[in-house]
């Protein structure tokens, strides 16, 4: 016998026991997604967790389109979703599928539960079935069209699916038990009428299914070895089973919950997101500072990091917040190995070297641990760039930076001292004269007199100017508008500041859309997908070095 994986969460101890039993004999999982919007990371939980079974196990992952209310889909994200799940690694078992393709069987099934006495056509309004459904604490009524004759019923609803009865004036329910402790057992609604085209059957419908009514049998329909959801629809699970019961599927999926992953400073509801894009609070979906899959991989995530952050939160029954610094983590872990380096300039002051004439082209590492990085090539000239917060006319001990009469070194360079500051009218600093250390190149002066530090810097004839988005945290609470809807409230006014007095060094010119860098004492940056030109660099931060914000929320 081949030795099965070991396991480290709750279902694969599940998924391994039902191999070992045969109740299983290969996994099949899905991802539901329903095509109202873009996926967001918590998503990417879930599809880590259904494909991440999959290829565990040696089975296979379906990916499906809920798509059983047509009025909030789009083929707009039917594409986006099908975008992310690839870009994230992962490939689903052959077609994409849809629920609208089962439409008709779970209508046949309709009536089957119809002809079985399991279902009816009620007449309440929405506000009337509402006051008949009674509380938490008090049960149900029944409805006064609860006992149709079953060929009233067959013909009311035959009448439904032609469209010969109008929005709202009746709806096909289930009959199980009005006075259930369980709500959704209290005659949960099977189809509405609803007169709207849909984005793949067209205009063929004019009823729709629930959710609830058409998740379980959407699963039997694919074979679904283990229906994986969130812990919210531990509840239905019940009535999944009730109709599983009554109905002549050939397959039992068995629904397993595990707890939703929420992440403190966003918003992890597509719902939410929408309205952030709709409200133009955003750019759109793929806006950098959004944690939808589209906006994460704009700013300059990666799939492995999303990947590992997935499987540092790990998968429990019980729900439970996790730290968006653990998010940050994850990527500044993956690009502290990955990004190559170099250097931008964000606030630059200029530095005239006043005994160095002429250029020379010096080269610098890829990568500081890790040789297989190509070199740079950093052109050094008698003007530079260095940042204004590297310099200053007076400081004490601690500052180890530029100062009159001090050294530094420049990062791959030479150590400088600096002679003077020369002002503009409005007096500010305008240049730095310096002089270079003759021979310090890659050693420290021969005088004995070491450099207070290292700053960074860039050719001023040969750097080239750009523009940086400096993307901070979209909200400035961990639970942003709490259960209230105004999202507006928490709005971090500083998520985005645009610089576009940068200059980078030349090598950067060459960058492609999308590759990422880590500017030396700044930050990691990632060209912009969208807006990035060889003779225009646009670049977008990813995250700090160091986790500063912890420390700055602190200090307030
Ligand atoms: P939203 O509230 O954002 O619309 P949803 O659950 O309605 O989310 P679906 O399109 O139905 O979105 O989700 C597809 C799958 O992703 C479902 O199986 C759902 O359980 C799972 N999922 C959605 N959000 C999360 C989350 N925060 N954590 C884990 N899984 C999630
Ligand atoms: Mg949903």
């Amino acid at each position: 016998m081949t030795e099965l994986p070991t396991t480290d969460n709750f279902l694969q101890s599940i998924i391994q026991a039902d191999l070992a039993s045969g109740r299983v004999r290969e996994v099949v999982t899905r991802f539901p997604p329903e095509p109202n919007g873009y996926l967001h990371i918590g998503h990417v939980k879930s599809i880590s967790v259904n494909f991440g079974l999959a290829e565990q196990f040696g089975g296979r992952c379906h990916l499906r389109f809920d798509d059983t209310n047509p009025e909030q889909e789009s083929q707009e994200f039917i594409e986006s979703i099908q975008e992310d799940v690839r870009w994230l690694g992962y490939r689903w078992h052959g077609e994409p599928r849809y629920a609208s393709s089962y439409f008709q069987q779970l209508y046949d099934w309709a009536v089957y539960l119809v002809q079985h006495g399991f279902a009816y056509v009620c007449d309440l309004s929405p506000v009337e079935a509402r006051e008949y459904r009674g509380t938490l604490t008090e049960p149900g009524r029944n409805s006064p069209w609860r006992e149709r004759s079953v060929e009233e019923n067959l013909q009311l609803l035959s009448r439904m699916k032609a469209g010969d009865l109008e929005e709202g004036s009746c709806s096909l329910r289930a009959k199980i038990d009005m006075a259930s402790p369980n709500m959704n057992l209290r005659d949960p609604v099977l189809y509405r009428i609803r007169k709207l085209a849909h984005h793949q059957a067209g205009a063929e419908w004019c009823i729709y299914p629930t959710y609830d009514y058409a998740h379980g049998q959407e699963d039997a329909i694919e074979g679904i070895t283990h229906s994986i959801c969130t812990l919210e629809f531990e509840d239905h699970r019940p009535l999944y089973d009730w109709f599983l019961d009554k109905l002549p599927v050939a397959c039992r999926p068995v629904q397993h919950e595990f707890g939703r992953l929420n992440v403190s400073y966003t918003v992890t509801s597509k719902r939410k997101l929408k309205r952030l894009v709709d409200d133009g609070v955003v750019t759109g979906w793929d806006d950098p500072r959004m944690p939808t899959v589209a906006g994460l991989r704009r700013r300059g995530y990666t799939p492995q990091a999303l990947r590992r952050f997935c499987d540092m939160v790990g998968t429990t029954r019980s729900g439970g917040g996790v730290d968006v610094a653990m998010l940050e983590y994850a990527i500044r872990d993956y690009l502290n190995e990955h990004a190559p380096r170099a250097m931008c300039v964000l606030n630059p002051l200029k530095v005239r070297l006043t005994n160095y004439q002429g250029e020379e082209l010096l080269t610098a590492p890829g990568h500081p641990a890790r040789d297989n990085f190509a070199e740079r090539e950093l052109p050094f000239t008698q003007e530079l760039y260095i940042d204004r917060k590297d310099f200053r006319e007076q400081a004490n001990k601690k500052f180890k930076r530029l100062l009159p009469g001090k050294r530094v070194r420049l990062r791959n360079a030479y150590v400088i001292e600096a002679e003077r500051a020369i002002r503009d009218e409005s007096g500010e600093v305008a240049e730095v004269h310096c002089r270079v250390i003759d021979d310090t190149l890659g050693k420290d002066p021969a005088d004995g007199v070491k450099p207070r530090g290292v700053i960074h810097w860039v050719s001023a004839s040969a750097g080239v100017p750009a523009e940086l988005r400096l993307y901070g945290r979209l909200f400035t609470h961990p639970a942003p508008a709490g259960d209230g809807d105004d999202l507006t409230v928490h709005l971090n006014p500083h998520s985005l500041v645009v610089n576009t007095d940068c200059i980078l060094e030349p090598s950067l010119a060459q960058a492609e859309p999308g590759q990422s860098f880590q500017f030396e004492r700044e930050a990691y940056f990632v060209a912009d997908h969208q807006d990035h030109r060889p003779g225009r660099p646009v670049f977008n931060k990813i995250i700090e070095l160091r986790d500063t914000w912890t420390r700055t929320e602190q200090q307030n």
